[in-house]
């Protein structure tokens, strides 16, 4: 199959990830499958996608047509055997929990078509025990989306051992459909853009806790010193400070010592300190999410 030939495309999950796939998935043409467990949690999804459509148009960069036409072609599902019907690929987008992805790929692999792409969004979790969850394990991919998914141009795809190379090839090819600029990976722990990302993010939480510096201050270090376009503790606070602890656990354990959480974390998020999402980080947030 060419990503061409993609036509229906099921995305599963339809929170900060799972809208932002199923936006450009319709803009590229796709008709998408919106799927959430969570009543009305899809449709929610939808709406999310049509504001960002709208801020689109406003800016000139999407036609009000063009809008149009991608928002009817998704459709929200509270069933995962009708989202699943007919499909050609399958992108996942739940939270991150090894147990829960292997279930939900469990029933896809009933539901869906045998020649579906298989794709997890998973930030960390080995895609091989995620892909041992269906029968055929070398249809399943990582496609490791970037948030806001509708402006972050990175994919990366995630090969594991027994991944088909044009599996491969072809989740290469939609993530360009996309509009994105695909790189890929080994089945490593944290992949290349989670492992690096967190090594300089922990030891920029550390920092502020031994009082080197001002989380803003280090966040300027970061953009006047090195370019970053967002310092790592903004960055932090847009991704979740709960995300962030738990990639962190997983990697630990899974490379070592060095992506030991700093307590600063583990406090925050013990007191609900989740950063954008919860309006307080290591920044305040307002609830129209303005950095205040
Ligand atoms: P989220 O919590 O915003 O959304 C998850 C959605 O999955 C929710 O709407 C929830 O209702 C739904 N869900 C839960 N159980 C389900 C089930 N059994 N069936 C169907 N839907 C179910 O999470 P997110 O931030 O979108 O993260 C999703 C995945 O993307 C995770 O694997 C995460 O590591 C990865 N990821 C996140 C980011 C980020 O910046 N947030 C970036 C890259 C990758």
């Amino acid at each position: 199959m060419t990503a061409d030939a993609i036509r229906t495309i099921t995305v599963i999950g339809a929170g900060t990830m799972g809208h932002g796939i199923a936006h450009v998935a319709a803009v590229t043409g796709a008709r998408v499958h919106l799927y959430d467990a969570l009543a009305g949690a899809a449709a929610a999804g939808v709406a999310k996608v049509g504001k960002n459509l709208a801020k689109g148009v406003e800016l000139g960069k999407v036609s009000a047509a063009d809008r149009d036409a991608a928002l009817a072609r998704i459709v929200a599902h509270d069933d995962l055997t009708a989202a699943c019907d007919g499909t050609d690929c399958v992108i996942e987008a739940v939270p991150e929990k090894l147990e829960l992805k292997r279930e939900i790929f469990a029933a896809v692999d009933k539901a869906a078509p045998a020649h579906a792409l298989l794709a997890t969004n998973t930030s960390s979790l080995p895609v091989a025990q995620i892909a041992a969850s269906v029968a055929n394990p070398a249809r399943m991919v990582g496609m490791h989306f970037f948030n806001p998914v509708h402006v972050m141009k990175l994919v990366e795809v995630v090969r594991h051992a027994g991944s088909d190379p044009a599996q491969v090839a072809l989740a290469v090819a939609l993530s360009e459909r996309f509009g994105k600029t695909p790189i890929v990976v080994a089945d490593s722990p944290g992949f290349a853009s989670s492992r690096l990302g967190l090594v300089i993010g922990l030891e920029a939480m550390r920092m502020v806790e031994q009082g080197v510096a001002s989380a803003a201050d280090i966040d300027t270090a970061m953009k006047l010193g090195y370019g970053h376009p967002m310092g790592p503790l903004e960055l932090t606070d847009l991704v979740g400070l709960d995300v962030r602890l738990g990639i962190a656990e997983y990697l630990t354990g899974a490379i070592g010592a060095g992506f030991t959480p700093p307590q600063i974390l583990r406090d925050k998020v013990a007191a609900g300190k989740l950063g954008k999402k919860s309006g307080e980080g290591f920044y305040q947030w307002s609830a129209d999410g303005k950095r205040l």
